[in-house]
């Protein structure tokens, strides 16, 4: 068994169960991709057991904090076990789940997700790469499940000097797959969506659009960084359970990526919705809010939810500055008692610096406002105490005054 030594004071993080080595902490040392290394302080004291990633900044990942745990299959099938039995203990509204949420889980670098019958994962770093025959195997077993497909293609696996693959690890098929998700279906396509084909983590919080929309009766919604259009969809139904009819409500939904728009409409078909109560823009919302601004539009509710403008801590300034304009254009075009929600999923921006931004765009567009609800990431995103960089997703509800 190999060993790494950390130089003297760096095992302070480790003591404290986060699960990351940075390589300036490393004395000396090492081992091939995704081996594991028993990890001790300078002292020798035992710290842990991780799999190295020798050319990352990260250099291990922690599997085990404990000295008698082996690190085998049997341990990939244990870990997965127990993040697929917490699923279970939530009522989750949709086939949808996230079953591996990372370093949260237990499981550095392994996302799984499942929509229906078929699984998705991703495997970015060494370690999930030299594990992944067992944890597909573990995840099969667990779920019942017989389709994998791996979608292993996003670009953290280069720091991690992994190339980029994607296909079905375990059985075959159609990769397009329906979800059910409260009271609407979404579709999407396991080979070609961001991340695994779809944003889980907002699966909450577009239930609580959808009762937003259907008791305020929105007249006009306009869905910033729409992807899919899970908030467009959610909004839709909430006029239609609330009897609006379709020319009451309208929903303005924008991206830059065209195929994304695609499916968005095609989620609208697909919930019966009429398509003359939805406009599609393939554009970037900065220059459309601008737009809109100079043309007077205004909008009852509006969503903010950009992609990670702020990856680490280190790019948060830069990022405040990107959060904070966009959310001052929100306020710009709210109606007077209109709603705003706006959403970080930046690492680096905690939920605090977040409330600061919004605070500051609404006083920049001169608007009065308060909040009314604080979210987060679904459940099935847990967060592990000693990893608080796993509360990515943070949003606000804020409603500007004057109510009408
Ligand atoms: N709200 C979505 C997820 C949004 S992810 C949901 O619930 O499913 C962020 C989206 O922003 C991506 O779809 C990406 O294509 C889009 N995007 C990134 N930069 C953009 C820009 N400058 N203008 C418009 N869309 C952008």
């Amino acid at each position: 068994m190999k060993t790494i030594t950390l130089k003297p004071g760096k095992e302070k993080s480790l003591l404290r169960r986060h699960p990351w080595v940075f390589d300036g902490a490393v004395a000396k040392g090492g081992g091939d991709p995704g081996e594991t290394v028993r990890v001790h302080s300078a002292e020798g004291q035992f710290l842990a057991w991780g799999a190295v990633s020798p050319s990352s900044k990260i250099r291990v990942r922690v599997w085990s904090f404990d000295e008698a745990q082996r690190i085998d299959a049997a341990f990939f099938r244990a870990t997965l076990s127990i993040a697929v039995s917490a699923r279970g203990l939530f009522d989750i509204k949709s086939n949808g789940v996230r079953l591996v949420h990372g370093e949260s889980d237990g499981l550095p670098g392994l996302v799984v997700d499942r929509y229906g019958d078929t699984l998705v994962a991703q495997f970015l770093s060494c370690g999930t790469e030299r594990w992944k025959q067992q944890i597909a195997d573990a995840l099969l077993e667990l779920t019942g499940l017989t389709r994998l497909y791996e979608r292993s293609d996003a670009s953290v696996r280069e720091l991690e000097g992994l190339p980029r693959v994607s296909g079905w690890l375990r059985g075959q098929g159609d990769t397009a797959v329906v979800l059910q998700e409260h009271s609407w279906q979404l579709a999407l396509d396991v080979a070609e969506g961001h991340k695994t084909g779809f944003y889980l983590d907002q699966r909450d919080n577009r239930q609580a659009f959808f009762e937003a929309a259907r008791h305020a009766r929105w007249g006009q919604v306009l869905n910033c960084f729409c992807y899919t259009g899970g908030f467009t969809v959610a909004a839709l139904a909430g006029m239609r359970a609330a009897g609006m009819r379709p020319e009451e409500g309208h929903v303005t939904s924008i991206d830059s990526s065209g195929p994304a728009l695609d499916k968005g409409r095609g989620n609208v078909a697909l919930n019966g919705f009429d398509a003359s109560q939805t406009t599609w823009l393939d554009a970037d919302v900065n220059t459309s809010l601008r737009a809109f601004e100079r043309e007077g539009r205004r909008f009852d509710a509006i969503v903010l939810d950009p992609p990670k403008l702020a990856p680490t801590a280190a790019h948060a300034e830069r990022a405040a500055r990107a959060y904070k304009d966009l959310n001052r254009w929100g306020f710009k075009l709210l109606n007077p008692g209109g709603m705003l929600f706006t959403y970080s999923c930046s690492g680096g921006i905690g939920v605090e610096l977040f409330q600061k931004i919004v605070a500051s765009a609404a006083l920049e567009a001169g608007v009065d406002a308060f909040i009314t609800h604080r979210l987060g990431g679904a459940p099935d995103h847990p967060v592990a105490l000693p990893f608080p960089e796993g509360e990515y997703l943070k949003g606000l509800v804020v409603v500007a005054r004057p109510l009408k």
